[in-house]
This record gives C-alpha cells, structure tokens and sequence, in this order.
C-alpha cells in the first residue's frame, strides 16, 4: 500500500516518517512529486485544516493521504495561537518570531498561569469520502526564554513536566514517544495495520 504524507513541512516530514516506521507501507513526500500542492489553510479548527490538506493532495495524486494539523493552545491567552500557530506572528512570520511573539503576551505572567498544550490532529483520506482522524495532545507550560536547539517551531519555549525539560532539549526520539504527533499518528499507524492486516 502507498500513502502520501500530505505536509511540505520538513521537521513533520522526519518525524511522522520515524513515529510510522515498521508499518508496511510506502511513504511518499512531496520530494516524490513534482507538482504537490500546498494547499491554503482557510479551515478554523485542526480538524478542518487537516481535512482540507489530506482531501487535496489525495486528489492531486490520487494516492490515499495522510494529513497533519497541529497547533499551540495556550490557556492564558484563551488557547491562541491554536489554529493560527504558524502565522501567529503575521503573513510570512519565522520560527523565531513566533516564539517572540509568544514571549512578549507572557511578558510578566507567573509560571502557574503558562499552561499551554500541544494538539494535533491527522486525517487519513483514504478516498474523498472515507476520511478517519486520530488525535494527540500534550500538556506543558511556556518557559521564561528560549531553551534548547532541537526540534522545530514552538519547541524551545514548551517546558514538558514529565522530562523537566523544553522539547527542543529532548531527543526526537523522546520528542515522539510523548508529542502530540506521536500519539495521533501511531494510533494512524495502528489502524493502517489492521487494514493491510
Ligand atoms: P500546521 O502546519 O498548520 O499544522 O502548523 C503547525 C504549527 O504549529 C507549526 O508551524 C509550529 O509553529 C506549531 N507546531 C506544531 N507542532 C509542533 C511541534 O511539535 N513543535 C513545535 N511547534 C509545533
């Protein structure tokens, strides 16, 4: 069985690709396509972005596809950036300056009040109309600064209890057994299993 991992995004590329390993399928990315879109994320919740990018790269490339919508729910700031986590800063934004974004609404806020939570939601599109989603979530806080060099986006700036340390500070391998990520796309895995099964 092929599926295609429906993300131009590179961290998620390496790590859905290391969280699916051992399942009997052939993972194709947009490197296996010349023309792979990138489709606009007009929905207003994960699910309905995730939605929208596996029903279109499975008709761009007629392959069943695999979608993730992830985001930052932060309580303090009523779970923003949430949907919007990858444009919080504006059209175009980096990394760097979403974190700085971030740091500057947390600005003089007490470590009990950073709660904030890691979502993420993938659909599996294995035609336009069987459509399946899987979900995880993680708990954390917002640290006072940056810490660590690992990972991508958010990473540096989300302390997680259970490690006593940022994602961005922890192994991928780490990372994955615990993200939010990690926890949808194996339970994506698992049911891919039992259907080639
Ligand atoms: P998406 O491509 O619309 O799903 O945007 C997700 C955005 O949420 C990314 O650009 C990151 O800013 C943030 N994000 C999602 N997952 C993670 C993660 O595992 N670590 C850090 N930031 C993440």
């Amino acid at each position: 069985m092929k599926l295609v991992l429906a993300t131009n995004n590179i961290h998620k590329i390496r790590e859905i690709t290391k969280i699916m390993a051992g399942l009997n399928v052939e993972l194709l990315t947009a490197a296996d396509f010349s023309d792979f879109p990138d489709p606009d994320e007009t929905g207003t919740t994960l699910e309905e972005n995730a939605i929208i990018k596996a029903i279109e790269i499975f008709r761009a490339t007629g392959i069943p596809a695999l979608a993730d919508d992830s985001g930052l729910e932060v309580d303090y700031l009523g779970g923003k950036p949430g949907v919007l986590s990858s444009r919080f800063a504006g059209p175009g934004c980096s990394f760097a300056d979403n974190n700085r974004k971030l740091l500057e609404s947390l600005d003089g806020v007490a470590e009990k009040n950073r709660t904030a939570r890691f979502r993420c939601v993938a659909a599996l599109a294995l035609n336009e109309d069987d459509i399946r989603f899987f979900e995880g979530s993680v708990e954390g806080r917002i640290t006072p600064d940056l810490q660590g060099r690992e990972g991508f986006g958010y990473d540096p700036v989300f302390f997680f209890p259970e490690a006593g340390k940022t994602f961005a500070e922890i192994s991928e391998e780490e990372k994955n057994r615990y993200s939010h990520r990690g926890q949808a796309f194996r339970k994506a895995a698992a049911y891919l299993r039992e259907l080639i099964d």
